[in-house]
């Protein structure tokens, strides 16, 4: 038996990787079997390239639980280590290579680390007061051999009775961490790390019902134990598109979200290996409006062992509502996700992800339209969440973002610009684009608007606000407007003007009157010399006002406080009840019209509730 102190530079570190990774000590399980895996791989390619001629054997992983021993024992059949590897690989380069890790880390704050990789076989002492490893190498004529260390930094190396080629790494858990002691934690870490992993890994057994027929012929169900495998080996992103149908794109979506029902809306499979390595499938699926639960679905593989399922800072933040698998060896994984974004790699894989995925929606968008239209009301806010948040995009999208306008018809923004310019311009001679945010509650002004040959957009979820600011920026000579933030004919300019019935000493007075009836500091009264079938009494609210009042509703400008409520009363000089009232000489009878017309006015506006509203269907049914 040898015997030997692990060449301990610095310090101690067991003490410090036990307490270290305090949250994150599940990894040791990961880094345990990357390394079984690795070893299982060695001897693969050992074989394929005639280095190993002898059987392969079965060289599936197992995990193993002894609770009476209180052990933990992976073991594999990969190449082994000779006694002078052991002595190299674990007491000198794993040894070092853990003390160098500490010391980069162990005063650093911990919680933004993405990986927590690299710590390697040394993170098993996070959970175990001893650990042994029996290793027989592959090599002709090796001896097996035996690690044991208690978490200091003697340890001792001796003969083993292993017969099997392979690695049994036995963690004697340690009693602060009983947990790894249970079979459904493992289970659990094990479904996390090694979903996809290339070697089989097998844990326990399971049972399975099969049919089989009895000596009298007769089918009858028989349930057998066989071993419970974890992983599936070949995982769809690690083949070749061309080898794969779309169910099985489907099938493999189903395998990433059990819970999830909804199938995918279509998928992209990412395959580049210069300048950097990356290989993955991402889905594009239904977005609905609540954007910050829907993030980080997607999962960041390193050669299918799993990391993390926050890829923020990895790519842009709008791609983090896309489902599916990243796997890369190429992102550093040991860095904070501060230093992420600046690392030369992952600005590339988030460039190179960026484009396909654009790419990948212009080709829908060009090969398939009537498609492409179906889908758009289920991406829209994805792809509006990208325009306003990543300039790259934006450029890109321009081609295939789709208007709907309240007649569910869709256009490219140059189509639109197209159908609209001649018709729709404002005295400064901008193209406007009208829009409604609830077809339902503005219905009055949509017609309106319609009846005069105006198209008009529907611009009704959340983002869209923003949307409608962004697009004012971007394009030329643009503008947005409301269909109720002012009368029709005012947001878009006639040539022709229709002169007033009323004089201005007719509507002086009028204003008056008007003033008498409605709550003053909320409306403003105007005249317009509108057409006779135009609505006598309108009720608008400017853009601007109603943009600033939204954007303090959604908290942007906290410092505003509650907005005051103000709306533009628009008295159609030119309506012939207005023009009756100016000759009505029974107060009362032109205070009722004037209220009359003005709880219509609020009414089509959806704002005459509670007393205003009850006083006003008295006052309809007495008109009878
Ligand atoms: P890393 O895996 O990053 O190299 P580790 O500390 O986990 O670091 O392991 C150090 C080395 O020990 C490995 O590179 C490998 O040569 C050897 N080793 C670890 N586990 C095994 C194993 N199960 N079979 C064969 N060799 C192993």
């Amino acid at each position: 038996m040898q015997k030997g102190k692990i060449d301990v530079q610095t310090e101690n570190i067991f003490p410090i990787i036990k307490k270290f990774l305090y949250s994150d000590q599940e990894i040791f399980l990961r880094e345990l079997i990357s390394n079984a895996v690795d070893a299982t791989q060695k001897i693969n390619t050992l074989a394929s390239v005639g280095e190993y001629k002898n059987d392969l054997g079965n060289i599936s992983i197992e995990v193993k639980l002894d609770t009476k021993a209180k052990t933990l024992t992976v073991s594999d059949r990969g190449i082994g280590m000779t006694s002078d590897e052991l002595d190299k690989y674990i007491n000198n380069i794993a040894f070092s290579s853990a003390e160098e890790w500490i010391a980069k880390y162990k005063d650093k704050d911990e919680s933004g680390v993405i990986g927590h990789f690299g710590l390697g076989f040394y993170s098993s002492f996070m959970v175990a007061k001893k650990v042994e490893i029996h290793t027989l190498s592959y090599k002709e004529g090796a001896k097996p051999v035996k690690w044991e260390c208690e978490g200091t930094p003697e340890f001792s190396i001796s003969e083993s009775e292993k017969k099997e080629r392979g690695t049994d790494v036995v963690l004697h858990i340690a009693d602060d961490s009983m947990e790894f002691l249970e079979e459904q934690q493992i289970l659990n870490l094990l479904k996390k790390y090694c979903k996809f992993l290339p070697i089989e890994i097998i844990f326990g057994t399971e049972k399975e019902t099969k049919k089989e027929k009895d000596k009298e012929g007769k089918e009858k169900d028989v349930t057998v134990e066989k071993p419970r495998v974890i992983n599936n080996t070949k995982p769809a992103w690690t083949q070749k598109p061309a080898n794969l149908t779309e169910e099985d794109y489907k099938s493999f979506y189903r395998e990433l979200y059990p819970t999830t029902f909804e199938e995918p809306l279509f998928h992209i499979h990412l395959n580049v290996d210069y300048p950097f390595n990356l290989t993955g499938i991402l889905y594009f699926h239904k977005v609905k409006h609540n954007l910050e639960v829907q993030k980080n679905k997607i999962q960041l593989y390193c050669n299918q062992v799993f990391v993390t399922d926050s890829i923020e800072g990895i790519v842009p933040d709008f791609l983090t509502l896309l489902h599916g698998v990243i796997d890369s060896p190429d992102i550093p994984l040991n860095v904070s996700r501060s230093f992420l974004q600046n690392d030369s790699n992952v600005k590339k894989i988030s460039g190179h992800i960026t484009k396909k995925v654009a790419d990948k929606l212009e080709e829908l968008f060009k090969n398939n339209r009537e498609d492409y239209e179906k889908k758009w009301d289920d991406i829209k806010v994805f792809i509006q969440y990208g325009m306003i948040s990543d300039d790259k995009f934006r450029e890109r999208a321009k081609k295939f973002c789709l208007l709907k306008n309240v007649d569910q018809k869709y256009f490219t923004f140059e189509e639109y610009n197209n159908h609209i310019k001649a018709n729709q311009t404002d005295k400064d001679k901008k193209v406007v684009h009208l829009y409604s945010t609830n077809p339902e509650e503005q219905h009055g002004f949509i017609e309106t608007a319609k009846e005069k040959g105006y198209d008009v957009l529907l611009m009704d979820t959340p983002i869209d606000s923003h949307f409608v600011n962004m697009l004012e920026s971007e394009l030329e000579n643009t503008s947005f407007a409301r269909v109720d933030a002012d009368v029709i004919d005012k947001l878009i300019n006639k040539e022709e003007k229709i002169p007033s019935k009323l004089s201005d000493k007719d509507k002086e007075k009028l204003k008056k009157d008007f003033e008498n009836c409605v709550e003053r500091e909320k409306f403003n009264i105007t005249f317009e010399n509108l057409g006779e079938d135009d609505m006598p009494v309108t009720i608008t609210q400017p853009e601007f006002m109603r943009r600033m009042k939204d954007m303090s509703a959604l908290g942007g400008m906290g410092y505003m406080g509650n907005l005051p409520e103000n709306y533009n009363l628009v008295v159609n000089s030119n309506h012939p009840v207005v023009a009756k009232l100016v000759n009505e000489n029974d107060e009362s009878k032109k205070e009722n019209t004037i209220s009359q017309l003005t709880d219509l006015a609020m009414l089509s506006k959806n704002m005459l509730k509670g007393e205003k509203l009850t006083s006003f269907i008295k006052r309809s049914v007495d008109l009878f």
